[in-house]
């Protein structure tokens, strides 16, 4: 018999937008006792088939669609329909050459809600975020490892967030055994090691991979920072375009550790690098005190607001070192400052950066706007996809 969710009387406007969400408060009753992840029709108040969706009875995103078209079977075969589409759009949009480290499938954006799947070289990193998702991770497991010939899948749910599903966190080989070390990935022509057991992330922040190529244009000559550097990233980019010295701050050791490894394995100048383990907000206030300067600054921080009620608290940290980096950066000087915060729109994340300029007493303009990879793609009915906002200002002087 049909599991059913059944919505309040016009609360199916959102769901007809396209949006994949239906939460709590819309729905009117459940019926058949639906388990987590299940397949349920969505309805209307008046029976009028929505979709087909994922039941979560814990969350408050009660139920993600999987599809819209009555006559779909939820399974194995739409979901290889759906995976291939996502791997053609990244075939059309990534020319060849440019990276083998890239996002397969960005959740809801690619119609495959709580499911994250990253491929470095020839391994695939599985993240698996809501109870739906986890329903089918079996089969999805199947479908890639048949589709992508990779042999190894290695699952990174070890995530928080899935708490908020009634998921316990979970890391493992899905398929084949877990690489021995870290994986060898090249992008922009540059080699990383990834470590996707331990690493941050799935191992790497493949959502910058255009930005770090970007920073490239800018660094010829430069004496630059790089704050937030995790493993190198944006600080090889910069070598790689010629900058003349790179500062890089990061507080993992690890991270740090992995940063010398992969300069190393670019054959880069190690004396053109200096590596600093600190807080960045700590060491850009003692740069000022020592009255310190750059002609090239990178903030790439963590997420500090995940969803817009911490908005006003992560407001003040980026805040911060945006003002400190305008009065660090020398006339002239370009600032690549991002933010990877959810919760922070790219309207905000502007006014805050312009307030930060402001107070530093600087005279900044925006040269360009930076967002995620095209292989973290934004369903235009769900803005939620988009997390990654960054900015280009040049310090006039
Ligand atoms: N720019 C990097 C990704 C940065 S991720 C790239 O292109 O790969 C954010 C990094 O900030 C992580 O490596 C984390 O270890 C570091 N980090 C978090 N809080 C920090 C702090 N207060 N001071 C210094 N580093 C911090």
């Amino acid at each position: 018999m049909e599991k059913t969710l059944r919505l309040k009387n016009g609360r199916e406007k959102s769901l007809l937008q396209g949006h994949p969400w239906v939460f709590s408060g819309a729905v009117a009753r459940v019926e058949g006792e639906p388990g987590p992840g299940e397949t349920v029709a969505v309805r209307s108040e008046g029976g009028d088939f929505l979709a087909w969706a994922a039941y979560s009875g814990q969350s408050s995103i009660r139920a993600r669609v999987w599809s819209r078209d009555p006559a779909d079977e939820v399974g194995a075969g739409l979901f290889r329909r759906k995976l291939q589409a996502a791997l053609r759009l990244r075939e059309e949009t990534i020319p060849p050459g440019e990276t083998n480290a890239l996002r397969l499938v960005h959740g809801e954006s690619d119609g495959l809600p709580g499911l994250v799947v990253d491929r470095y070289a020839g391994v695939l990193v599985l993240q698996v975020l809501s109870a739906g998702a986890e329903f089918w991770r079996e089969t999805f497991a199947d479908e890639l490892a048949e589709l992508t010939g990779c042999e190894v899948i290695y699952e990174r749910s070890d995530v928080d967030v899935r708490g908020l599903e009634g998921l316990p966190e979970r890391a493992g080989a899905l398929r084949g055994e877990a690489p021995a070390g870290p994986v060898v990935i090249e992008e922009n022509g540059l080699r990383f090691h990834v470590d996707v057991c331990r690493g941050q992330k799935t191992g790497f922040y493949i959502d910058q991979r255009r930005n770090r190529a970007r920073l490239q244009a800018y660094a010829a000559g430069r004496d630059a920072l790089n704050c937030f550097c995790y493993t190198g990233g944006f600080t090889l980019n910069a070598l790689a375009g010629g900058a003349a010295h790179v500062l890089s701050i990061d507080s993992s050791a690890e991270a740090l550790e992995m940063a010398r490894r992969n300069l190393a394995l670019n054959g880069l100048p190690a004396e053109r690098a200096d590596w600093l383990e600190a807080d960045v907000f700590t060491a850009l206030r003692k740069f000022r005190d020592q009255g310190r300067s750059f002609d090239l600054i990178v903030l790439d921080p963590p997420k500090f607001a995940p969803t817009a009620a911490q908005a006003e608290r992560a407001a003040r940290g980026y805040k911060d070192i945006n003002l400190l980096a305008f009065k660090l950066l020398r006339p002239g000087g370009i600032l690549f400052t991002f933010s990877c915060s959810g919760g922070v729109s790219a309207d905000l994340f502007q006014k805050i950066v312009a307030g930060a300029a402001q107070d530093a007493q600087a005279d900044a303009v925006i040269l360009e706007r930076l967002g995620q990879g095209v292989d973290h793609p934004t369903a235009l009915h769900f803005p939620e996809g988009t997390y990654l906002k960054g900015l280009v200002c040049r310090k006039n002087g």
